[in-house]
């Protein structure tokens, strides 16, 4: 009985048998307990390293829009590879480098990093249901590499992008769980528009932005499905003044949350 205790003290059955065992019934606060919570904490891991952003801000900004959001949230922050844009991250080393992570936030930039077998090993995890947050320079990361894998995962394809400036986002999914709430009329934060080449069959494209350039549309927020994992995907990310803006980080909280089965 000691033994096997420590163990199962979480499950309602063990807690009746603790409770036989001393002579008592089990009280409702022991069944309140054993029943599995709703609010348990989502397991997050925030990727994040390369070139050109600022991503320590970033990834504290993150944190703190879930804390202010009372999202309860496990953070474990993976920051490697330095600041250029080609590097092979000791995490993925292990090929359960996600296990038991609800969701994985991808805030890296290493466009030029073309190892197939190094990229496979990120993606099939995701395949095999690992969700994922993708954010700006992800998709600009391994672009130069001919294998689709990683573009197919983020559900989307971009290699370029349009200057910074403030860009209107038009809702296309004004009634989708991320974008519920997201006014009508907003620009970005100064950021970058990402051209999107292609976007892949299972994306479903929540809002787009218009270039200044030529006139074209591109999606700025959508979801994916990749295998068994659910992907959230946004361009904007750029500035720190994106990872200022209020109603950027309610959708990516939303968006997380959702992507996260939450
Ligand atoms: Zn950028």
């Amino acid at each position: 009985m000691l033994l096997s205790l420590s163990r199962c003290l979480k499950t309602y059955l063990c807690m009746l048998m603790v409770s036989q065992a001393f002579g008592q019934e089990p009280k409702a606060t022991d069944v309140q307990i054993a029943e599995p919570s709703a609010k348990a904490p989502i397991k997050a891991m925030i990727v994040t390293g390369g070139c050109c952003h600022d991503y320590r801000f970033q990834s504290e900004a993150i944190m703190k829009a879930f804390k202010e959001s009372n999202v309860n949230v496990e953070w474990t922050v993976i920051h490697q590879g330095g600041t250029g844009t080609e590097a092979e991250i000791d995490l993925y080393d292990d090929p359960k480098w996600a296990d038991g992570f609800d969701v994985v936030i991808h805030n890296e930039c290493f466009a030029n990093t073309k190892n197939a077998d190094y990229i496979r090993r990120i993606t099939s995890a995701h395949h095999q249901g690992v969700n994922a947050v993708v954010v700006h320079c992800a998709m600009h990361t391994y672009r130069g590499v001919d294998i689709d894998d990683w573009r197919q995962f983020l559900g989307v394809t971009s290699r370029r992008h349009d200057h910074q400036s403030n860009y209107k986002i038009d809702v296309t999914q004004p009634d989708h769980a991320i974008m519920k709430d997201f006014p009508a009329d907003h620009k970005s934060a100064k950021d970058e528009l990402y051209i999107i080449e292609k976007v892949w069959p299972n994306t479903t494209v929540l809002a787009t932005s218009t270039s200044e350039k030529d006139g074209s549309k591109h999606p700025v927020f959508w979801t994916n499905q990749f295998g068994k994992a659910r992907v959230f995907g946004t361009t904007y990310g750029h500035s720190s003044d994106t990872f200022q803006d209020p109603v950027f980080l309610r959708a990516f909280v939303q968006g997380t949350k959702w992507a996260a089965g939450r």
